[in-house]
C-alpha cells in the first residue's frame, strides 16, 4: 500500500454518513482503501456500495436471502455483531463509526483494539459508554476524532488554539424543524413536519432528534467526554443558519469560531484526512451572500430535552444511559407512528425517574442498564396510546 494510503472500515455505510464518506473515498482513490462495509437492512445498497468499492469483508444486521455471485469473494458476517465481526475480519487503520443508536457501541470499543483511528459520528456511543470508552482510547492511545459538526469545528478551533487553555465550549444549535413552534402546535406535530429540517438532510432519528432538541443535550454530554471539559463550561446558543459550527472562548473571552455551509462533507473530510485537509465538493462560503447570523438563547419551556440530558450526565451512572435507551424507543414509536411528538419527552423525563444510581463499571453494565430503560419507556408506550 503506498505511504499516504489509509485503509477505513465504513460502519453505516448505506446511511447519510456512510455515503458521504464513501463520497469522499472516491474522490481520493489514491488515499483510501475501504477495508469493510457494514450495514443494517439495505442489502442491495451494500451490495451496490461493495461492487463499487470492493471490501475484503462486509456485514448486515439481517442476513439476506441469498448473496450476488459477484460478491462472494468478500467475507460477509450476519447479525447483530456484524460490525465487531466486519472490523476483525478485515483490520482496518480508521474506523469511520457511524451506525445510529447504541446499536453501535460495540463497533465503537472494537474498533479501539483494532483500528489506530476511530472518526466518531455515533454520539450515541460516548452517551451511554463515554467514561469506558475514551479511557480505552487514552489507554491503547487511540485517536478519537469527532464527526459530529459542532464537535469538529470545536476540534479545529483547538488545533488552532495550540494548547492555550479554553473557559468554555460553545455549541451551535440549528433549532431543529420546529424552532418556531408553539407548545400546543409541537404535541401533535406530524412525522412529514418533524423530518423537514431546515438546514441539515440526515438520517430520521437524528433528525427527530434535533426536533426535540435531545441531540443538543446529547451532544454536551459528547463534548464532555471528548474535551473533558466540564458541564457547567458547555454553553448552547441557537443559530438558524448553520454556518458558525460551534467556538471555543478563551479566558480572555476572545471566541475562535468554525464556519462553512452546512455540508456534512466538511467534518467527515476533516476526520478522514487529519493532520491534512481534504477538498470535498462543498460550496465556499461566501458571507456577503449569506448575509446575516442570528443567535438566540434555546428556549427552555418548548424544549425541555436539552436540559434533561444535561440533568442525566449530572446524575451519572446509568442515567444518561437510560435518556438514550428511553428516547430511542420514543423517537422509533413516533417515526412508526405509534405515539404523538408531545409523547417523546414526558416518557424520557419518565423513564430517568424510574432509574436507580449506580455504578457502570463495564461495557456490559452498559448494555443492562440500556435494556432496563428501554422495558421502562415499552411500558410507557403500551400506557400511552396516542
Ligand atoms: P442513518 O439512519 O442515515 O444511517 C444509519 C446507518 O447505520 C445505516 O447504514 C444503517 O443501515 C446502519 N445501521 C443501523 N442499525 C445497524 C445495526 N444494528 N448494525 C449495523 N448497521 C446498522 O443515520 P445517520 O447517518 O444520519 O447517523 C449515523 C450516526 O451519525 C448517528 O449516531 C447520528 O447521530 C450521527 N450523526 C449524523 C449526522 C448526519 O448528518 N447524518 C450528523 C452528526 C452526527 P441500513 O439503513 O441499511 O439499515
Ligand atoms: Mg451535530
Amino acid at each position: 500500500m503506498p505511504d499516504n494510503m489509509r485503509s477505513i472500515a465504513i460502519l453505516g455505510a448505506t446511511g447519510s454518513i456512510g455515503t458521504q464518506a464513501l463520497d469522499i473515498v472516491a474522490r481520493y482513490p489514491d488515499r483510501f482503501r475501504v477495508a469493510s462495509l457494514v450495514a443494517g437492512t439495505r442489502a442491495d445498497e451494500l451490495f451496490a456500495l461493495a461492487r463499487r468499492f470492493h471490501p475484503r469483508a462486509a456485514g448486515l444486521l439481517e442476513e439476506p436471502a441469498c448473496i450476488p455471485d459477484d460478491l462472494k469473494d468478500i467475507e460477509w458476517v450476519f447479525g447483530p455483531d456484524c460490525a465487531v465481526q466486519a472490523l476483525k475480519a478485515a483490520p482496518a487503520d480508521d474506523a469511520l463509526c457511524a451506525i445510529v443508536g447504541i446499536a453501535g457501541l460495540d463497533a465503537v470499543w472494537t474498533a479501539l483494539d483494532v483500528c489506530s483511528r476511530v472518526l466518531l459520528a455515533n454520539k450515541e456511543a460516548l452517551v451511554t459508554g463515554g467514561a469506558l470508552v475514551m479511557e480505552k482510547a487514552r489507554r491503547l492511545g487511540r485517536d478519537m476524532l469527532p464527526v459530529d459538526s459542532e464537535h469538529s469545528a470545536i476540534f479545529q478551533c483547538l488545533q488552532a488554539a495550540h494548547g492555550v487553555p479554553v473557559a468554555k465550549l460553545i455549541l451551535t444549535c440549528s433549532g431543529g424543524a420546529l424552532r418556531d413552534w408553539d407548545i400546543a402546535r409541537m404535541r401533535t406535530a406530524r412525522v412529514e413536519d418533524v423530518l423537514a429540517h431546515p438546514t441539515w438532510n440526515m438520517g430520521a432519528k437524528i433528525t427527530v432528534d434535533c426536533a426535540t432538541r435531545i441531540n443538543k443535550g446529547l451532544e454536551i454530554i459528547e463534548a464532555h467526554h471528548l474535551f473533558s471539559m466540564p458541564l457547567s463550561r458547555i454553553d448552547v446558543v441557537i443559530h438558524p443558519q448553520s454556518i458558525v459550527h460551534s467556538m471555543i472562548e478563551f479566558e480572555d473571552g476572545a471566541v475562535l469560531a468554525q464556519m462553512g455551509h452546512p455540508d456534512m462533507r466538511g467534518p467527515i473530510s476533516v476526520a478522514m484526512g487529519f493532520p491534512q485537509r481534504l477538498a470535498h465538493g462543498a460550496r465556499p462560503l461566501d458571507l456577503t451572500e449569506v448575509g446575516s447570523l442570528t443567535f438566540e438563547k434555546p428556549d427552555q419551556a418548548r424544549f425541555p430535552c436539552m436540559e434533561l440530558a444535561r440533568e442525566a450526565q449530572r446524575m451519572g451512572g446509568a442515567h444518561p444511559i437510560a435518556l438514550n435507551g428511553a428516547n430511542e424507543v420514543a423517537v422509533e414509536a413516533f417515526l412508526k407512528r405509534e405515539i404523538a411528538f408531545g409523547q417523546i419527552c414526558p416518557i424520557i423525563e419518565a423513564t430517568l425517574e424510574k432509574t436507580e444510581v449506580c455504578d457502570i463499571r463495564s461495557i456490559e453494565d452498559v448494555h443492562a442498564a440500556d435494556e432496563a430503560a428501554r422495558r421502562t419507556a415499552r411500558s410507557m408506550l403500551r400506557r400511552q396510546p396516542c
